[in-house]
């Protein structure tokens, strides 16, 4: 029998990126999506020429959704090995001008989804010596302006992964994090000539990352060769933060 994944926020971006690898890997891969329906069956077209995968919509937000999304994977897969934490959003501003709302939102999604998302999946991981991964940033490591929101979000992503880590290690479920730097997607492509040089500035490997670059830690750290290693945030960022 195959194993299983949930990946969040499978739709575009690195999710999608991590869906297809981990289809690649051998995995039948949970695809979730918030808004992009279209774009999250390509992505399950991509999985099945690999390992049979399932798309199932679902707000990370919403402690429901996290219930329907394990109960997605346990239905059509009768089991679930990884849950990868990806979906994340940005509702960026100056703190002085930053809403209420737009501070809640991205909490209630990077921060307590991937809390409600662990939480609904830990029962089934704990059966199987299963493992979790969170996706962070480099931003919850070094703060940066106009992200109060996305940085708290990521740094309490962190504190989550170690903590999380030390209750289950007993069982053998294993629990890391990535924090990506810069990688190309359509916000990084966006940017003018100037912005794009002062940002490979401060990056020692002088380029961006791709999606596939975290896609390939995430299959290490889901696999068994990374089997001593739990409560980790590794970078993959191009040497930004060292
Ligand atoms: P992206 O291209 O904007 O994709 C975000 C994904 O998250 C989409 O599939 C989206 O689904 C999903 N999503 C958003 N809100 C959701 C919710 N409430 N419930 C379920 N799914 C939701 O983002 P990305 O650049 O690939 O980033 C992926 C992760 O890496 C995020 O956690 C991000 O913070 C982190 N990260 C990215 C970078 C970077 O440079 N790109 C750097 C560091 C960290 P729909 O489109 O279907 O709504």
């Amino acid at each position: 029998m195959s194993p299983v994944a949930i990946v969040t926020g499978a739709s575009k971006g690195i999710g999608a990126a991590i869906a297809i690898t981990l289809a690649k890997d051998g995995y039948n891969v949970v695809v979730n999506y918030n808004g992009n329906q279209t774009l999250a069956e390509e992505v399950k077209a991509k999985c099945d020429a690999y390992t049979p995968s399932v798309v199932v919509q679902g707000n990370v937000s919403k402690a429901e959704d996290c219930a329907r999304i394990v109960a997605c994977a346990i239905t059509s897969f009768n089991g679930l090995d990884v849950l990868v934490n990806n979906a994340g959003i940005t509702k960026d501003n100056l703190l002085l001008r930053m809403s209420e709302d737009e501070y809640d939102a991205v909490l209630d999604t990077n921060l307590k989804g991937t809390w409600m998302m662990s939480k609904a999946s830990l029962k089934y991981l704990m059966k199987c010596a299963g493992s979790i991964v969170n996706i962070s940033s480099v931003v919850g490591r070094m703060g940066n302006a106009g992200q109060t929101n996305y940085a708290a979000s990521k740094a309490g992503v962190i504190g989550f992964t170690q903590s999380l880590a030390k209750e289950v290690a007993s069982r053998n479920v294993r629990v890391n994090a990535i924090a990506p730097g810069f990688i190309e997607s359509d916000m990084t492509l966006k940017l003018n000539e100037d912005q794009t040089s002062q940002m490979l500035s401060r990056i020692p490997l002088a380029r961006f990352g791709s999606a596939q670059d975290v896609a390939d830690l995430v299959s290490f750290l889901v696999s068994a060769k990374s089997r001593y290693i739990t409560g980790q945030t590794i970078g993959v960022d191009g040497g930004m933060v060292m």
